[in-house]
């Protein structure tokens, strides 16, 4: 199924998305809103927002959501994760975002408790069964709801409730760690595509083979939806290295490297924007279906990734100062 994306520009002008993450501090909310600010006016399809495990950043996660929904024309993507939730929870969470106007989801597992903890029976154990449960909990929903109509006493109209509309799932190029082998990454996909997914975003690669070669996988083995290739712009080769522990997908040792002997801070953004917008280049070119750019909560470097590509006019690009 094609996803609804709006349309672009030039050749090399594919939809772009952008992840976020929920600030921690006061300090960090206001930079946030700036950022969104800038990534806005280069026109995503949609700006997502990650979840903490086991619900942890809800609250937080909502309030950045319903900041975009508000005040912006973009359309905001909530993360949610299912792990250590019993149905009765994820029902009840799933309803509080919509009930907020949060339309599009990216449902994953989620990471189970580092600690061993057995999950109970009865709770949700894949992405799967939560694409399952939003379009469910949709369905089990009045379509309308009542409400008053200003200076009419007693008077009231019916609403249309919001409907999930993109219903997003992960998928790993590389294979997820748990994975026996690439057939099962095709599985998991092929399974949470016939759960009611409409549109994959991958874990980030560094080869644009990567990639490439799984979605000629994943067409081969019957999924038809978009699958947007996710690629993280990170500068320094300490953020590298934490994202390998992180998501078990190593950095090539040349771009470590070069990172690493690096003395600027100008330098080290330089290669890092040589590195990934030639891969973003390559993706496109072998037909990627858009971008989804990890921003660390920033902007220059995605927008800068963007320019590079011929994406954004420079002018777009011009510095605000960035949260640190
Ligand atoms: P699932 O797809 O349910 O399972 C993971 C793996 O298990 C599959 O890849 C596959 O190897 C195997 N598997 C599952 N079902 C089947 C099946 N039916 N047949 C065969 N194999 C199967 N984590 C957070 O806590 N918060 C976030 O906001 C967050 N955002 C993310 C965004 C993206 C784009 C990605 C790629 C990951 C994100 N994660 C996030 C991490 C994610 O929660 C973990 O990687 C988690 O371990 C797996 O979640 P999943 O939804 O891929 O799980």
């Amino acid at each position: 199924m094609a996803i609804d994306l709006p349309p672009t520009g030039g050749a090399t002008r594919v939809p772009v998305s952008f992840e976020l993450y929920p600030p921690r501090t006061d300090a960090a909310a206001i930079a946030l809103g700036r950022t969104i600010d800038k990534l806005t006016e280069v026109d995503p399809a949609f700006i997502s927002v990650t979840f903490g495990a086991g619900g942890s950043t809800r609250d937080r996660s909502l309030t950045v959501l319903s900041y975009i929904l508000e005040n912006t024309d973009v359309e905001p993507m909530a993360h949610l994760t299912c792990v250590g939730s019993s149905a009765a929870e994820a029902n009840g969470l799933v309803r509080r975002f919509l009930d907020a106007g949060i339309t599009s989801f990216l449902a994953l597992r989620g990471d189970p408790p580092l600690d061993g903890t057995p999950l109970s029976v009865g709770d949700l154990q894949s992405a799967s069964e939560l694409v399952q449960l939003i379009h469910r909990v949709q369905q089990e929903r009045e379509p309308f709801s009542q409400e008053a109509v200003r200076g009419t006493p007693g008077g009231t109209r019916l609403r249309a409730r919001p409907r999930p509309e993109r219903v997003a799932v992960a998928a790993f190029p590389n294979g997820h760690a748990s994975s026996r082998g690439p057939q099962q990454e095709i599985d998991a996909l092929l399974a949470k595509q016939a759960a009611g997914a409409n549109l994959a975003i991958t874990q980030l690669f560094y080869r644009a083979d990567d990639y490439l070669a799984f979605v000629d996988r994943a067409r081969a083995g019957g999924v038809s939806i978009d699958i947007l290739p996710g690629i993280m712009p990170a500068a320094s080769a300490a953020r590298l290295r934490r994202i390998a522990e992180l998501t078990e997908e190593e950095a090539p040792d040349e771009l470590l490297i070069a990172l690493e002997v690096e003395p600027t801070e100008e330098g080290r953004t330089e290669i890092a924007t040589d590195f990934f917008s030639d891969l973003a280049a390559a993706v496109i070119a072998g037909g990627a279906p858009g971008l989804h750019l990890y921003t660390h909560n920033k902007h220059t470097a995605v927008l800068d990734l963007l320019e590079r590509i011929g994406h954004v006019p420079a002018a777009l690009n011009r510095p605000i100062k960035e949260n640190a």
